[in-house]
């Protein structure tokens, strides 16, 4: 089963990806937590990407390929994809990739989000800088701002800011909402209401996921 989550920065898509991943055992493959891995260890790929990423653009296809590249493995029951494709030339290449190992993408997920709900979640946002454990500062009691998983410290991210998320909401516009048209031409795109609990959000995507046929 080859799926992609698709969906405006804040949707949830990494969430619901893993809650996806441990239920349907496939595994997850996360574009941004990929690049902010080969920032963090300033590789060549990741001083490449880095200034794009700051600033709320697309990283270069080129980049995105050569991630891509090293974690699609599809000897396994298959993957969920959150953050790639991003954009039409993204989409074509991953229809490719798939096309020469004779599989080809099943479903596709389309989280839709009200914007004011995106930007509210986004600038409240906090990551557990250990195990990546997302909070909301509005569910956060106490002022220790630590994780309860793990005690690690919760941080915010650095593109989580007012004005870049602006941007990534604009980039998301002209860039990959052109993708749900794109798929539900080829007849695999499910629009799912991605506002509610993550646990309300997670019925409908399965939802979907069983009505389409696992
Ligand atoms: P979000 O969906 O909340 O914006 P991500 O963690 O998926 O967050 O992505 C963070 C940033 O990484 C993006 O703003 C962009 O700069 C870069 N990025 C992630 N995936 C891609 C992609 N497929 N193509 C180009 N850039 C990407
Ligand atoms: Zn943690």
């Amino acid at each position: 089963m080859h799926t992609v989550l698709l969906g405006p920065p804040g949707a949830g898509k990494g969430t619901q990806a893993e809650r996806l991943k441990v239920r349907l055992g496939l595994v997850h493959i996360a574009m941004g937590n990929l690049l902010r891995e080969v920032v963090k260890k300033k590789t060549s790929l990741g001083e490449k990407a880095r200034a794009f990423m700051e600033e709320g653009k697309l990283v270069p296809d080129s980049v995105i390929l050569e991630l891509l590249k090293n974690e699609i493995e599809f000897e396994k029951k298959g993957f969920i994809l959150d953050g790639f494709p991003r954009n039409l030339s993204q989409a074509r290449k991953l229809d490719e990739l798939l096309d020469k190992e004779a599989e080809k993408l099943d479903l596709v997920i389309n989280l839709e989000v009200k914007e004011a709900v995106l930007i509210e979640r986004l600038k409240g946002r906090l990551i557990c800088s250990e195990c990546g454990r997302v909070y909301h500062k509005s569910n956060i009691d106490g002022p220790s701002k630590t994780c309860k998983d793990c005690g690690a410290p919760l941080l915010q991210r650095n593109d989580d800011n007012s004005d870049i998320i602006k941007k990534r909401i604009e980039v998301y516009l002209e860039h990959t909402h052109p993708l749900i048209d794109y798929y539900r031409k080829k007849g695999i795109l499910r629009n799912v209401q991605g506002e509610g609990t993550s646990e309300e959000v997670f019925q409908r995507i399965m939802e979907k996921a069983v009505s389409y046929k696992l």
